[in-house]
């Protein structure tokens, strides 16, 4: 029984409505799984997701870039939860795999026969002292918001010259590409507009990107921008007001720490699971980079210690690459296995870690990178190189992928 603040004992609300299928999260991951189910025929659907906007996020970056307005990147949820599919507008708190239940910021209890978990991870701006406080203001931006990517333009265009710092934080995050493309933009526009700018790419990591066979290509693109690459350098403090930003050094043995002055700042934040899930000692992953995750076989997507439960995207502990494009091979694999269990079946769809970056390296230019767990190319177009820069993956960024995202992605299709 649990106990309230007073003291006093206190009884679980009763589970006021019960789901054969529910799914935590109507992001990328949690609507293209609802539509695939429903395109497989199933019912008794029921989606927990509290935003009335969908993001397509990949956009962000060329938010960021002044390529499009960030108005395009929202569309109503309510346009993409699939026919048939009920819709519960809250915000989970709790999963009691035990109970089969979900528990909502409202007081509600929902259950479930099976679950599958698609929320997403949780940004920690507060993870770096003084951020919070100036984002958006004193030069600092971050495309890895809705309000700011359109910030990180506006400080772009009206930069007049001096010292731009992009950052790279510890820990997994979606998107490991993110912080680097905004960089190039910034460069390109930089050089095209004639401003003389320090360009310096401050990551925790210790290469440019962390699949070998794309690291000469990108350090290519870092050297003819003139940009300093600062490795291991995990971005700690921020000073807005009087425009310093201050790193750990990570392989330093006494962990020093250097302050460098900014004209512009475009933080990548910290990113961790969500809280209900990292505090959850039934379902967090417990050791290695993935530790707070929802923990699940990294290639049958179902949770090793509850069957009726599976989990995609950046919620779950799978190491791949935290992408909307992980989970379009993640989605086909989850779903076939979800009925296999349902029908008691053995799950033999497996899930090989693909994931792809598209690498923006300028205005008109973009490296696609795309591998698997083990770090393989994984190259999906045929004939072509595509780790090298191409105007026609910009392309398939700015206009093919966007529809293909709204039209077949979020419509099961693809
Ligand atoms: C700047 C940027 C650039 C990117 N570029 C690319 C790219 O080029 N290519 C690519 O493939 N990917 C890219 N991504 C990553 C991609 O957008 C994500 O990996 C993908 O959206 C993850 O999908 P998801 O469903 O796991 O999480 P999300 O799409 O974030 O959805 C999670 C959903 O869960 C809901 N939710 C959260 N907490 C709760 C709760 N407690 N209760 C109920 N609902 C909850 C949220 O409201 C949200 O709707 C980029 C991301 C960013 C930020």
């Amino acid at each position: 029984m649990a106990t309230s603040t007073l003291g006093q004992p206190t009884v679980a609300p009763q589970i006021s409505t019960k789901y054969p299928i529910l799914i935590l999260g109507g992001g990328t991951a949690g609507i293209t799984v609802a539509a695939r189910l429903r395109n497989a025929g199933q019912t008794g659907i029921a989606i927990i997701e509290p935003s009335e906007t969908h993001y397509y996020q990949p956009l962000w970056t060329l938010v960021g870039g002044g390529v499009v307005p960030a108005s395009i990147t929202a569309r109503p949820e309510k346009d993409y939860i699939p026919r048939g599919v009920s819709w519960i507008k809250g915000l989970a708190t709790a999963i009691e795999p035990r109970e089969n239940a979900i528990v909502l910021a409202d007081g509600r209890r929902i259950g479930y026969d099976y679950l599958i978990v698609a929320c997403g991870l949780q940004l920690d701006w507060d993870k770096i002292e003084g951020l919070p406080q100036t984002l958006g203001e004193n030069g600092v931006s971050s495309n890895y918001a809705y309000d700011l990517a359109p910030k990180t333009w506006e400080y772009i265009r009206s930069f007049k010259g001096g010292r731009a710092i992009f950052t790279y934080p510890l820990g997994p995050i979606k998107c490991a590409g993110a912080p680097q493309k905004i960089m190039y933009l910034a460069a390109d526009y930089f050089r095209r507009h004639n401003i003389k700018a320090e360009v310096i790419y401050a990551t925790a990591t210790p290469a440019i990107f962390s699949v070998k066979h794309y690291q000469e290509p990108l350090m290519k693109v870092v050297r003819r921008y003139g940009i300093t690459t600062l490795f291991q350098h995990n971005l700690v403090a921020v000073d807005g007001p009087n425009k310093q930003a201050t790193f750990e050094v990570l392989n330093d043995p006494e962990k020093k720490r250097v302050t460098l002055s900014f004209d512009f700042l475009h933080v990548t934040p910290p990113q961790s699971a969500p809280n209900f899930i990292k505090n959850n000692p039934l379902l967090a992953e417990t050791e290695g980079t993935t530790k707070g995750y929802l923990r699940v076989n990294k290639h049958t997507l179902q949770s090793p210690d509850f069957p009726n439960i599976f989990a995609i995207g950046d919620a779950s502990s799978t190491p791949n690459s935290k992408t909307g494009a992980a989970i379009r091979k993640q989605a086909p694999v989850l779903v076939e296995n979800l009925l296999a269990q349902m029908s008691g079946k053995p799950l033999t769809a497996q899930y090989n870690g693909y994931a792809s970056c598209p690498l923006v390296t300028g205005y008109g230019k973009l490296i696609l990178a795309e591998f698997d767990y083990d770090g393989n190319p994984t190259p999906s177009i045929p004939f072509i190189d595509t780790s090298r820069e191409r105007w026609s993956m910009y392309m398939l960024k700015r206009w093919g992928l966007p529809w293909m995202y709204w039209n077949l992605m979020l419509r099961g299709k693809a």
